[in-house]
Parts: C-alpha cells; sequence; structure tokens
C-alpha cells in the first residue's frame, strides 16, 4: 500500500482582527456561542492540522444564503477574492499543503454562480471550484499558484447596490513562512475562546452507518469464502457513483457532468436490481454530495458488502484523439497498473479528496490492523474481482460499446477492498461525441445499467454455485 509523506499544513486565520469590519452586522453573543467546534476525529492526521476560525453573523433562519458571483481582482503577490452572497453567512477559512490550497466552507450556501464561472484563474489563484461538500456544508476550494496566507477577511453586509460579500487578500509568501505558520500554535492574540479551534480535516461522517472506531478488527469476511448455510440471505450490492457535490468529475458540459452521469446510471442500476427482489443495495451517495474515497471504503466495509461497483466516466486531455477513442472499460485493483494510461487513470481518480479539499492522511492504525488480515483474502477476492470484471466485458459487449482494451487494473483507492469483490467502470469516453451523447441520455444510461445488473446476476449464479459444491 502507498503511505503519503504529505502533511496537513494550515495557517490560523486571525479573524478578531477582521471584526471592526463587520461592524453592526456582527452578533457578539452568537460568537460566543458559536465558537468552533473541533470536527468529529475519524483517522485524524497526526501532525500539522489546520486552524480555522470562524465568524458567526446574524442570521435569518427563513432564508438560505446564495453565492451569486466570486470575483478575483490583484496580481500574483496579492489576489482579491470577493464572493457575493445574498445574506450574511458562517464562514471557516484555512489553507492546505500539497497541493497548496485555500478552503472556504460555509454552512448550507446555494450556489448561483453563471454557468461559466470556475476554473478560471487570476493572481495567486490558478483556479477554483465550488459544491456541496456534506449535508448541510458548503465549499470553494482555490487552487493557488503558491503558498499564499488569508488576510483581511471580512463580511460586508449589502449597502446600496452592491451585495453583501465575503472577502479576503490572498497575499503569496515563501514555502518557509507557510510552514513556520502552521506549527499548530495559534498567533498569542488570539481569543482563547478561538483557541484549540482546530479544524481537522477529516469530513463529518455523512452517511448514515455509525463510524467504526479505529483499531477496529475488519468486519468477519462474510463472502466470498462463508462456509455454505452461513451466507447471508440476500447478497448486498453495493454501488458507488463516482465524484458529487464539490467534485463534479469530468466535466463536458455546465450541465453534463461526469458525477451527473454516474449518479444517474446507479440510480437506474438500482431500480433494476431492485425489481428482482434479490439484493440488498446499497448507493454510497444518492444524491450530489461530496463522498471521500475513505468513506465510500467504510460504506461498503460496514454493509459487508459482497460486491462493490465503482461507477465513472473517463476523458481524454488530448482533443486530437477525442473522438477516436472511445468505449467503457472496467478495471480491477492491481498495485502495478495494465498500461500507463490506466495508471493515469487511478491517479486521477484518487485525487478526488484533494480537488474537494481534503488533507493527505497518513497511514492509520486502523490500516496497519486491517494490512494484517489483507493478505488472507484478498487473493480469493481478487481472483472475485477479475471474475466479475470478465462477466461485465461480456454482457456489456452487445449492448454498449467497449474500448478497444477494456480489460485493466490500477491502483485506485476506492477498490482496495481486501473483503469485497470491486470493480470501477469507466462508462465510457466524456470526451467522445457518440458516448457522451449515450451517457447524458436516460435510455443510454439505462442500457448500460442493464448489462451491469445482468452481470451482477450473473456474478451471483456463479459464486453460489461455487459455495454449494
Ligand atoms: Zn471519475
Amino acid at each position: 500500500m502507498s503511505i503519503s509523506m504529505s502533511r496537513t499544513r494550515g495557517i490560523f486565520l486571525a479573524f478578531l482582527g477582521t471584526l471592526g469590519a463587520l461592524g453592526g452586522a456582527l452578533n457578539s453573543t452568537a460568537l460566543a456561542q458559536n465558537a468552533p467546534v473541533p470536527q468529529p476525529s475519524v483517522g485524524k492526521p497526526t501532525g500539522g492540522g489546520a486552524w480555522s476560525a470562524q465568524v458567526k453573523a446574524k442570521s435569518d433562519p427563513a432564508a438560505k444564503p446564495r453565492a451569486t458571483a466570486i470575483r478575483l481582482t490583484g496580481d500574483e503577490k496579492r489576489t482579491q477574492v470577493r464572493i457575493d452572497v445574498t445574506r450574511q453567512i458562517v464562514a471557516s477559512l484555512f489553507t492546505l499543503d500539497a497541493p497548496y490550497r485555500a478552503i472556504i466552507d460555509v454552512a448550507d450556501l446555494e450556489f448561483r454562480l453563471p454557468a461559466t464561472e470556475g476554473g478560471r484563474g487570476k493572481g495567486l489563484v490558478s483556479a477554483f471550484r465550488y459544491g456541496q461538500f456534506q449535508a448541510g456544508r458548503s465549499r470553494v476550494v482555490i487552487d493557488l499558484a503558491g503558498p499564499a496566507r488569508i488576510e483581511n477577511a471580512a463580511f460586508t453586509p449589502a449597502a446600496g447596490k452592491e451585495q453583501g460579500a465575503l472577502t479576503f487578500d490572498l497575499v503569496r509568501i515563501s514555502a518557509a513562512e507557510f510552514a513556520a505558520i502552521i506549527g499548530g500554535t495559534p498567533p498569542p492574540e488570539a481569543d482563547p475562546k478561538l483557541r484549540g479551534a482546530r479544524h481537522d480535516e477529516t469530513p463529518l461522517p455523512a452517511l448514515s452507518a455509525p463510524s467504526i472506531p479505529p483499531g477496529t478488527p475488519p468486519a468477519p469476511v462474510l463472502a466470498p469464502g462463508v462456509p455454505p448455510g452461513m451466507a447471508k440471505p440476500r447478497p448486498v450490492v453495493v454501488i458507488d457513483p463516482g465524484h458529487g457535490g464539490i467534485d463534479p468529475g469530468t466535466v463536458a458540459s455546465p450541465t453534463v457532468t461526469e458525477k451527473s452521469v454516474t449518479l444517474a446510471v446507479a440510480l437506474q442500476l438500482r431500480n433494476i436490481l431492485l425489481q428482482g427482489r434479490h439484493y440488498d443495495v446499497q448507493l454510497t451517495r444518492q444524491t450530489d454530495t461530496f463522498v471521500s474515497l475513505d468513506q465510500r471504503v467504510r460504506f461498503s466495509r460496514q454493509h459487508a458488502a459482497d460486491l462493490f461497483v465503482s461507477i465513472h466516466a473517463d476523458a481524454l486531455a488530448e482533443t486530437g484523439l477525442a473522438q477516436a477513442v472511445r468505449g467503457a472499460t472496467v478495471y480491477v485493483l492491481s498495485d502495478r497498473a495494465s498500461d500507463d494510461a490506466a495508471r493515469r487513470l487511478a491517479e486521477k481518480e484518487n485525487a478526488a479528496d484533494v480537488l474537494a479539499g481534503l488533507a493527505a492522511m497518513p497511514a492509520s492504525v486502523e490500516d496497519q490492523v486491517r494490512n494484517i488480515l489483507i493478505d488472507l483474502v484478498q487473493r480469493e477476492t481478487a481472483n472475485y474481482s477479475a471474475t466479475f470484471r470478465g462477466l461485465l466485458l461480456a454482457n456489456m459487449r452487445d449492448r454498449v460499446p467497449l474500448a478497444r482494451d477494456p480489460q485493466r487494473s490500477a491502483a485506485f483507492k476506492v477498490l482496495k477492498q481486501p473483503e469485497t469483490p470491486s470493480v470501477l467502470i469507466e462508462l465510457g469516453y466524456m470526451s467522445n461525441a457518440e458516448d457522451l451523447a449515450r451517457l447524458s441520455k436516460p435510455e443510454g444510461q439505462r442500457q448500460i445499467a442493464s448489462a451491469i445488473a445482468t452481470a451482477v446476476d450473473a456474478f451471483f449464479a456463479k459464486r453460489d454455485a461455487k459455495l454449494e459444491r
């Protein structure tokens, strides 16, 4: 397994210095009552950590705030960011490294930005993206051209024709300064109420399933390899629609994104599988929300999945090849990628968490405990995964265009499941006009979902026949 060496780095944001700018808008009682609360820690980073502070402004509980524009001005030394919002917001700002990013978290912010907005950078901002991060929490992730500090963060209430706005500056600093700031100690002038307001970058569990404390041994191996007679009444199939929320995946157009295609196909697949009443079908996400790769794997384990199907759609960056390369591919886990393209794809998909503004996680104790047991079962699991990949390709062949070399393997994080046969399906290339047309229409989505469903049936028929021998 790979061990990430990157550390979480953050900058404590001394918001108190900006309170004056909030003027009468600030409700100081609310600030005291709403002093930041450390996030629940599930496998939280051991070193570093990001610091943040929050400002609670007066709020009208009836209206949900909306962001209507994100404006960038300035240059590579100092870049001003202005986020226009329809009402006052509670914001939490911090920075991360590996790569350098600035994160703005806001409770329940809706984004009503022009479709063209996002991606275009200026000055210290190389790109930005936004969306739901978890239920009730929205996020803007700003990719920085280099190490930077957040300064002058303030909320300006609406005045005259100007909308209210969250504004702040990004100021270029050296890598050494960035590293020095984060030593873990907030500036001494910080309010004691805010001290220790460490913003742990572990996301709140977005899924209803109970979280497993670190160090808990893995769930018992139920299948494959379960003794006959002990099999669960209905096999559990976990469908994993790729991306979501702040992480759109491949963006073909403002309305057609990988996250919307994968969710549509996943919902169709669930409907088809539920019709037969043979399976307990679970989805890692059912709405347009962000779910980390770690949460997806944990979700599968908590449900003791018998089969895990991750759904994605690929795209080629090289426009010259875009119309020539098309078709679906199916991946299983391997530390050695089947080819360079497979390796690059896995790296791209594995970066989903980074894109959404999660800090890189060091290997946790949980992982170490699990590793001891992994070898015992993963060979058999890998065999089952490869069997399912074969069945998928056989069933998809007649109904869905396949890529020229559709049977592949690579080190996808989401496939690292020692107990559960797991595959990742790239439905096709969103960079190819024919594939895109098929993937963005309900009929095309239904076709591919039904091919996958047939393969699921074939898989369990085969597995159960083997177990009964
Ligand atoms: Zn993807």
